[in-house]
């Protein structure tokens, strides 16, 4: 596993699932990027993307890691959107746990399909352990529909 800059770090979310190659919610791994299922999900489908190097801030990164971060949000969009025709997205990053980050030290994406009349939210914390229930089943259907994407 290639580290560009940041070091890997034992307690990162991301940095244990890049370096495991068996990591549960994995979905794919483009080049110099990692997009993780959510376990805790906003929604069906919602996906993190971190870069591979274990850095903080979108500002740490250098130039090809912020184009190969942005063309895996790309990829994520395109691979959503054919596999679960949500009507919109939301994405965002969040920077530093004042903003909600919950792994501040390794920035990512939150890309979070969107269908008309999911916007209320205490259904969507109630329904959480039923998503995670079908959630090591979204992962291996996005897997596929990733690899089929390259
Ligand atoms: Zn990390």
């Amino acid at each position: 596993m290639e580290y560009i800059g940041g070091e890997p770090e034992p307690g990162c979310l991301f940095c244990r699932a890049l370096a495991d190659p068996e990591a549960e919610l994995v979905v794919d791994r483009p080049p110099g990027a990692l997009l993780l299922l959510n376990k805790f999900p906003y929604n069906s489908g919602h996906v993190l993307v971190a870069p591979a190097a274990h850095k903080g801030d979108l500002t740490d990164l250098d130039m090809q890691e912020t184009a190969q971060l942005m063309a895996a949000v790309q990829l994520t969009l395109r691979v959503l959107r054919q596999e679960l025709r949500p009507e919109g997205f939301n994405v965002g990053v969040n920077l530093g746990r004042v903003a909600g980050a919950g792994v501040p030290d390794h920035v990512h994406f939150h890309v979070v399909p969107r269908w008309n009349g999911d916007t209320n939210f205490m259904p969507v914390l109630a329904e959480v352990k039923v998503v995670n229930e079908h959630l090591t089943r979204t992962a291996e259907k996005l897997r596929q529909a990733f690899a089929a994407a390259h």
